[in-house]
């Protein structure tokens, strides 16, 4: 018999597809460990709050570490924290995204990625996103950046100026393997050319490390170094954005890891930098499967600060929507497809969702066995590159087929661990009040008398009301609110 969970850690029957960026196609998806994943996705710079773009991009990677889990895989899933290093252009120009937080909130670097970090976890929460299994800090792994830069400078993959250590992109093997674009393209695709460096020896060479020294002598975080330039002493600086993911995966991860993840807009640059410098180091390839996410857009623009629309949860939620909603709202469309925000949109998820909730709560209070047929259908849509919509239309279907509200009820909880929207939860809320509702009115009666008997202090008779109610198949409990009725489990 057909049997996703045969033995715990033991891969699926079902082949798993995913798109490939590297490459561009899908792929059948082998892992480098039998029943293991290592993924690590690019988190965010934590400066401010995270807008709803940002939480699209993080439900998705849930979605994959979920689906990983359907499937009996122990996922070790990475995400970092980016705060330190990240400048306001992702091509080394401009100021540090955290440093110029503090100066605009009176407070420490420090102070500020707490703050940050703080908001976000909470705001994954209320989205019901499963923990990674680790959420490193940059600043804290300062030693093992400085470790990699010293590789590159002693393999000859990086050079040295006064104002910085820079990953010289022309020694690199395939430099541009992953957006496939040519050099003059990559470069010019982020819109950058600007040599801030007059010894920077190539426009896409990228800084591993800068130096306290130029436009960033006044930087507030910084470390000692075994580098060394005239305008500093000790080598002080910090890390280059790029090489932080790098250090962080080899330290955490190893030196190749399964599936690494990010936004579309990474391809280019981040990713590229983030493959050029760990591939030079390692020698051997940083992730054999590279996923990317499309953007959730605001009237035909990607959502983000710069662009002035960044909505956030907190926005969300005080217009009145759960948060629920908007997790349900991000399923409805692939992760590799752009996906509209607009309230209308959020408002029509938002009645879907509870529509939802109430059919799975009609289905009433026994959970009966997962039907096999659906599961399959189900996993065959989640497995083929996390086809989210597709699955959701499984869903709908077996709601509606011809099965047990048992079988049902137990099917809709077992997908449920793949989309996350809290069914097994809001179904025990809502399961009272849908009981008072079905109520016979007989049961109601019978309440109401032994209601009046109790009042009575006649315990003879209430103890009575109490056996009728009973042999209906109902059981009563008295409240602080009164007589609560639920159907007997
Ligand atoms: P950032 O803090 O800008 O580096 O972003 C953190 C993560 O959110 C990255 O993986 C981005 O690719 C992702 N992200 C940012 N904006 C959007 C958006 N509008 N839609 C989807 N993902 C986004
Ligand atoms: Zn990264």
């Amino acid at each position: 018999m057909f049997n996703l969970f045969k033995t715990k850690n033991k891969e699926t029957d079902i082949p798993i597809h995913l798109y490939n960026t590297l490459g561009r196609k899908k792929e059948l998806f082998k892992p480098i460990k039998q029943g293991k994943i290592s993924f690590y996705q690019c988190g965010p710079t934590v400066y401010w709050t995270q807008h709803l773009g940002n939480m699209r991009a993080m439900v998705m990677a849930d979605l994959i570490d979920r689906t990983f889990k359907y499937f009996g895989y122990d996922v070790d899933f990475v995400r970092n924290y980016t705060d330190v290093g990240h400048l306001t252009s992702d091509r080394d120009s401009g100021e540090d995204k955290i440093e110029k937080a503090s100066a605009r909130e009176h407070s420490s670097p420090k102070e500020i990625s707490d703050k940050y970090i703080k908001i976000f976890q909470n705001d994954l929460k209320e989205l019901n996103t499963l923990s990674p299994s680790f959420t490193p800090r940059a600043t804290e792994y300062i030693n093992e950046i400085i470790s990699m830069v010293q590789i590159l400078l002693d393999k000859g993959f990086a050079y040295s100026t006064d104002l910085a250590i820079y990953f010289d992109v022309s020694k690199a093997k395939d430099y541009t393997k992953l957006s496939g674009q040519n050099l003059e393209e990559n470069i010019s695709g982020a819109g950058s050319g600007d040599v801030e460096d007059p010894h920077k020896k190539h426009p896409a060479d990228f800084s591993v490390w800068f130096f306290k020294a130029g436009k960033h002598k006044d930087a507030l975080q910084y470390w000692p170094s075994p580098f060394t330039s005239p305008l500093v002493k000790d080598g002080e600086g910090f890390p280059g954005w790029h090489i932080e993911c790098s250090a962080m995966i080899r330290k955490i991860l190893g030196k190749t890891i399964d599936i690494h993840m990010g936004g579309i807009e990474h391809i280019p640059v981040h990713h590229t930098n983030e493959i050029a410098q760990s591939e030079a180091v390692n020698g051997v390839p940083l992730a054999d499967y590279w996923v990317h996410n499309e953007w959730l857009v605001f009237n035909n623009e990607k959502m983000s600060k710069s662009e002035g629309i960044s909505l956030t949860l907190d926005d969300v939620v005080k217009k009145g929507f759960n948060p629920l909603a908007l997790r349900f709202f991000f399923m409805q469309a692939h992760y590799r497809s752009k996906q509209n925000f607009t309230w209308e949109a959020l408002e029509a998820a938002q009645i879907g969702y509870v529509n939802l909730i109430h059919k799975i709560s009609e289905l009433g209070n026994k959970i009966g066995t997962v039907d096999e047929d659906f599961k399959k259908q189900f996993s065959e849509k989640i497995a083929e590159d996390f086809n989210s919509p597709q699955a959701l239309a499984v869903l709908f279907e077996m709601l509606k087929a011809d099965l047990t509200n048992e079988n049902k009820l137990a099917t809709a909880f077992d997908f449920d661990k793949v989309l996350g929207l809290k069914f097994q939860e809001e179904w025990k809320k809502l399961e009272p009040v849908l009981n008072n509702m079905k109520m016979d009115s007989e049961v109601i009666k019978l309440r109401d008398e032994r209601e009046e008997a109790r009042k009575n202090k006649d315990w003879e008779k209430s103890d009575e009301l109490r056996n009728k109610i009973n042999n209906l198949g109902y059981e009563i409990k008295d409240t602080q609110n009164g007589p609560e009725i639920r159907r007997k489990q």
